[in-house]
């Protein structure tokens, strides 16, 4: 019998698979880990910016989302043409092959990587071209680099790497730039840029005015404890920037999520202080994990991966009977983000168990 039919590419969309919330058992706080959320409560101030914009919750929010585009404007020092907001980066994503892949057009990426990549990709009839990730956890930016083609219309970098952790240098990054031809766009996926702390990290603001090809994403959903509120955005050349802005959804940031994205710009030195505590964490429970004898890439997000292949399952199922929610990802490995320091207690215990 006939039905109507989605175009074809989007039978192929992979699901997107969302952290699990905790298992409840009785007597024992549950932890949830696997979704690389901020686990700090919303600062004081914020809730109320949000407050007080839902009280007008009548009204349609400010479409150009001015304040937002003004206080980030002036915040990273870049023109508000340069910039395009979105309902979380994953939004952004979506932009952008919609704005410049033509079906069978190909976008380079590493894998595993950030698993709304494909999703977004295939969504726009776009073609995903993987390039495994090293042994280590890296982006294997050579084999990246001839990877591309003639159809390759975008090539996206995710340094800090989810789910494996480690991150670009800026040297690696600018000797990948040189070789990619200058119609291709190139992302730099900074979803956890404020978690890094090494020597020749990639400073994405500078790389971006040097390249009139390179595009940061961003979000408030990682370090500024926003996830739940959908606020994303672009810093990009002017003319890639405005693509980015023709095709979002009109009206899409809540005007509860604008006035909390810039009531958390306002107080970004206290975030900045609970992401070093989560800095501060990371670095304890990566040790210890290494202690153990487990084979850890370098963790530069706020989280830690276990390249553990076929355990993954095993793993995942310890840690939720010890009221721990991680995140398998079967075959490859399990990812853990950092959160409260009881949470990371159990954790090690829960890893010593199964060495
Ligand atoms: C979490 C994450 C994002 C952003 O998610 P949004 O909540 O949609 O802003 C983007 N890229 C990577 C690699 C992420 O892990």
């Amino acid at each position: 019998m006939a039905h109507p039919q989605p175009r074809e590419n989007v039978t192929r969309i992979p699901a997107y698979v969302p952290g699990r919330p905790p298992t409840v058992r009785p007597g024992m706080t549950a932890y949830k880990l696997s979704s690389n959320e901020n686990p700090y409560p919303p600062l004081p101030g914020v809730v109320e910016a949000a407050g007080v914009a839902a009280a007008a919750m009548n009204r349609y929010p400010d479409m150009g989302s001015a304040e937002l585009y003004a206080a980030l404007s002036e915040r990273l020092g870049v023109p508000a043409a340069d910039l395009a907001t979105g309902t979380g980066s994953v939004a952004l994503i979506y932009q952008l092959v919609n704005a410049f892949c033509e079906p069978g057009d190909e976008v380079v990426y590493a894998w595993r990587s950030f698993e709304a990549y494909p999703i977004a990709i295939t969504a726009a009839g776009a073609t995903s071209v993987q390039v495994s990730v090293t042994a280590d956890g890296r982006h294997d930016l050579d084999a990246m680099a001839a990877a591309i083609t003639d159809r390759t219309r975008i090539v996206m970098l995710c340094t800090p790497n989810n789910p494996t952790g480690p991150a670009l240098t800026q040297t690696e990054l600018d000797d990948f730039l040189a070789k990619v031809p200058e119609d291709v766009v190139v992302v730099i996926d900074e979803a956890y840029v404020e978690f890094v702390r090494m020597d020749d990290a990639v400073d994405g603001l500078a790389t971006y005015r040097a390249h009139p090809n390179v595009v940061l994403f961003r979000t408030f959903s990682k370090a500024y404890g926003l996830a739940g509120f959908r606020v994303g955005y672009a810093v990009a050349p002017a003319p890639i920037a405005a693509a980015l802005r023709a095709v979002s959804l009109p009206f899409g940031i809540s005007a509860v999520a604008q006035a909390a994205a810039v009531a958390s710009l306002e107080r970004e030195s206290e975030l900045l202080e609970r992401v070093e505590a989560l800095v501060v964490e990371r670095t304890r429970i990566r040790d210890a994990l290494l202690e153990q004898g487990w084979e850890i890439p370098e963790a530069q997000g706020n989280f830690v991966w276990f390249p553990i292949g076929e355990r993954a399952a095993e793993f995942a199922a310890a840690a939720d009977a010890a009221g721990l929610t991680v995140r398998p990802f079967q075959g490859d490995g399990v990812r853990v983000s950092i959160g409260e320091v009881e949470a990371g207690d159990r954790l090690l215990e829960v890893a010593a168990s199964l060495r």
